[in-house]
């Protein structure tokens, strides 16, 4: 019956996409008898089998059918309906694995400088859950593995339970989503429950979305506060440690901190070259040494870019059916090339932007706060942070200011661009030429 099920599910999730299916089918619908050309589904309550008659009725017929071979009738009731007394409901499913890639791994991890105390701190929350380190935190920029060391967690986690355990993994953005879905039908109580009975492990990845959004943070403290009091372990990720995530609600940031914070960083080249190692293992494609230490030396910012980059190799590879060589790359691929160019002092960048809005660079370290200088004083401030590795503090002494009001500026401009695609290409514009000016 359960294999039956799977593969309704894995066909019904294709036809309706992962969201619908996990706000409106998992958990809220489960099989009550399957015989070969008939199946009985029950849903939660009336409410949901409603939704999902007058929504899904089509695709799950049809994913039956898929996961059947043959043509299945379909019949729904719902917990409480006329008739269940002679049916009584069945016991509520636990839902062992929700989103969880079991493709990501401890075993495909590699570890090096950048992430061992992330990782460390992954393997001892994966194994002894729900104790010190509640809720483990791991932030770092994106593309740094972040994601896949919470699946880690997860499989490891799961693995230990014999199969048994409840481990959810969302975005913070389903969490929203899902939420939202719960409000709307007025069934935030069950929505709550759900976590407290049915998740022993809540995966809650890249938390900074959820800034701003009040409701949500409230519900996130609330379904925290019921899982920690059980003893059950939450793992969070962000780009960002808890303290610089702006607008989060203080009693949720309180809670972030309380736990284990831990940081992923880019990796080194050796970390790289390790990590190039697994990734083109997998790959039919060889490439010589020498030229991984190329790879591994001009891509440094993240993994995903590095993952990027061999793909693209791989596709030019088979497309031009050569030899992959330092040569090869040369011709082919010059974009990465290049070696990294150091980058420009803050000081550089402030005289380019400074030129760019016409406007001089003592202006823009000074202490007038007129319009016109304050917007080219943000979008200098913004680049340094982008361009070099100085920190806010170091940041605000190249300008003359303190460590916020660097970081509001840096805010203040990333929101912008998020609103205005014109800032937006402009400021890639002048990033180009602040790193093309050393
Ligand atoms: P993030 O969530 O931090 O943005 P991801 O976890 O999605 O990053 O990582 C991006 C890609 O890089 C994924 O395919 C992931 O498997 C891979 N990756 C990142 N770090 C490592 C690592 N240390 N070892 C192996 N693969 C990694
Ligand atoms: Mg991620």
């Amino acid at each position: 019956m359960e294999q039956a099920w799977d593969r309704f599910c894995d066909a019904l999730e294709r036809k309706i996409g992962d969201q619908n299916m996990e706000i409106w089918i998992r958990g809220a619908l489960r099989p009550e008898s399957i015989l070969p050309d008939r199946v009985r589904l029950r849903a939660d309550s009336q409410y949901y089998h409603d939704w999902i008659r007058d929504n899904y009725y089509g695709a799950i017929t049809a994913a039956w059918q898929e996961a059947a071979g043959r043509p299945v009738l379909v019949e729904m009731t719902w917990n409480g309906s006329a008739g269940d007394e002679q049916a009584p409901a069945p016991p509520p499913a636990r839902r062992a694995l929700t989103h969880l890639d079991r493709s990501r791994t401890f075993d495909n991890f590699v570890v090096g400088k950048c992430n061992e105390f992330a990782h460390a701190a992954s393997v001892a929350v994966a194994e002894d859950p729900g104790r010190t380190h509640n809720p483990l935190f791991i932030y770092g920029g994106t593309g740094l593995g972040k994601t896949h060391l919470v699946h880690a967690i997860g499989n490891r986690f799961y693995a230990r339970s014999n199969g048994t355990a409840g481990v959810y993994y969302c975005t913070a953005e389903n969490f929203f989503s899902a939420m939202v879905r719960a409000l709307q039908t007025r069934s935030i109580p069950e929505f709550r429950e759900r976590f407290r009975t049915e998740v022993d492990l809540l995966i809650l990845d890249d938390v900074q979305f959820l800034a701003g959004r009040d409701r949500t943070e409230e519900e996130i403290f609330y379904v925290f506060e019921a899982m920690r009091a059980e003893g059950k372990q939450i793992v969070i990720t962000a780009d960002e440690p808890p303290r610089s995530i702006g607008k989060l609600e203080p009693r949720l940031r309180t809670r972030f901190e309380q736990g284990l914070l831990a940081d992923v960083q880019p990796p080194d080249v050796e970390t790289m070259m390790a990590i190039l190692a697994t990734k083109v293992a997998g790959m039919p494609i060889d490439i010589p040494v020498d030229v991984q230490y190329m790879i591994a030396q001009r891509v440094r910012n993240s993994v995903r870019e590095l993952e990027g980059v061999l793909n693209r190799l791989a596709a030019l590879h088979s497309f031009y059916g050569q030899p992959i060589s330092a040569q090869f790359i040369q011709d082919r691929m010059s974009d990465i090339v290049p070696p990294p160019a150091p980058p420009p002092s803050a000081e550089q960048i402030i005289a380019r932007v400074a030129e760019h809005y016409h406007v001089r660079p003592a202006d823009i370290r000074g202490n007038r706060r007129p319009a016109n200088i304050a917007h080219p004083r943000q979008v200098a401030m913004f680049l340094t942070r982008r361009i070099t590795n100085l920190s806010f503090p170091e940041i605000g002494r190249e300008f003359n200011r303190d460590n916020s009001t660097v970081q509001h500026g840096c805010k203040k401009i990333e929101g912008d661009i998020k609103t205005n695609p014109n800032l937006r290409a402009e400021l890639e514009m002048l990033e180009k030429m602040c790193r093309g000016n050393t």
